[in-house]
């Protein structure tokens, strides 16, 4: 197809590029709008131990859903609020219902810890920690009971300021996980001075096992938690060879359509239960 050009000032637009202009600001625009309306909303994803099955936690995942009852997808959108700046109001929103989440969870008999997907953003904003420390304290929940997902991307640059509010994350007893661990090929040389919990095998890592050469990554990433005394979690399981394959491995706990796709929060209530009888 023939891309037609226009000629303003000098400098050629491709009409496409302003058409994915456009879009990217209309999504913006709307985000902010159902933001604001408190249109957004908090599925959960349950987390096995593999050893037994037993549910270890949940990942809080966020929904944007459409008024055509259709969902736009977080890949999509979460960048677009990077970059809008929009983020660190939307991360914190999430982070404090999955507070309340949890504490509806702990009454229902379920003393378990909920992951918070943190955007590299929110985690550079000065005083990070002291935000965190002071929503658990609003909310009244364990700190051992909210577990922070972040990139390798977050470890990237500024190391040392990294390291501290790390520190501090660790000593307020919050647990800290590397989300999508391997696809940054970052923190391997240190992966060992950060103060963290657990590692996230990605699932570009898991989709095409036991068949494909990824096997050999996952079951580094296996083999390195346990060296340095961190938890392992597999992503996006989907097939009993894969959890097969990534047990006998020795990774530690599992999260994929699998077992349980995301749900909405009463939802999820309810598959506790289910669990428990
Ligand atoms: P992520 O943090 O790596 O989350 C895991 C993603 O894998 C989720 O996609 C989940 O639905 C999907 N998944 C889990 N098991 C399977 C499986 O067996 N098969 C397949 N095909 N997919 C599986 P989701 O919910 O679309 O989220 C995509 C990404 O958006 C997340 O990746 C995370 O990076 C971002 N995200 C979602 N919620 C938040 C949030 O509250 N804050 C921030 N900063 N990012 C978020
Ligand atoms: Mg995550
Ligand atoms: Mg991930
Ligand atoms: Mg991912």
């Amino acid at each position: 197809q023939a891309k037609k050009n226009k000629h303003k000032e000098g400098v050629y637009y491709c009409v496409d590029m302003e058409d994915a202009i456009a879009w990217r600001l209309g999504i913006i625009r709307q985000l902010r709008h159902d933001f604001a309306r408190n249109k957004l909303e908090v599925w959960y994803q349950p987390q096995l131990a593999f050893n037994d099955l037993s549910l270890i936690g949940c990942e809080a995942l966020l929904r944007w859903p459409l008024e055509n009852g259709t969902y736009i997808s977080p890949a999509v959108f979460i960048p677009l609020a990077e970059d809008a700046g929009l983020i660190v109001d939307i991360g914190q929103w999430v982070l404090e219902q999955a507070c309340q989440q949890q504490k509806r969870l702990e009454s229902a008999g379920a003393d378990i810890c909920i992951a918070v997907n943190v955007s590299v953003p929110q985690f550079k904003v000065k005083g990070y920690a002291q935000t965190v420390k002071n929503t658990l304290l609003k909310y009244g929940v364990q700190p051992k009971n909210i577990e922070l997902e972040v990139t390798e991307s977050v470890v990237m640059d500024e190391l040392e300021t990294v390291i501290n509010t790390l520190q501090e994350l660790k000593k307020l007893g919050v647990e800290v996980a590397i989300d999508d661990f391997g696809t940054g090929f970052s923190s391997l040389s240190y992966i060992q001075s950060l103060p963290i919990d657990r590692l996230k095998i990605d699932r570009a890592f898991i989709k095409g096992l036991p068949n494909d050469d990824t096997g050999a990554i996952a079951a580094l990433v296996i083999s390195l938690g346990a060296k340095l005394g961190l938890k392992t979690i597999a992503e996006g399981v989907e097939t009993q060879e894969q959890a097969k394959f990534l047990k006998d491995l020795g990774c530690d706990e599992v999260q994929g359509f699998m077992y349980a796709k995301p749900m909405p929060e009463h939802e999820l209530i309810e598959f506790i239960n289910k669990q428990n009888n």
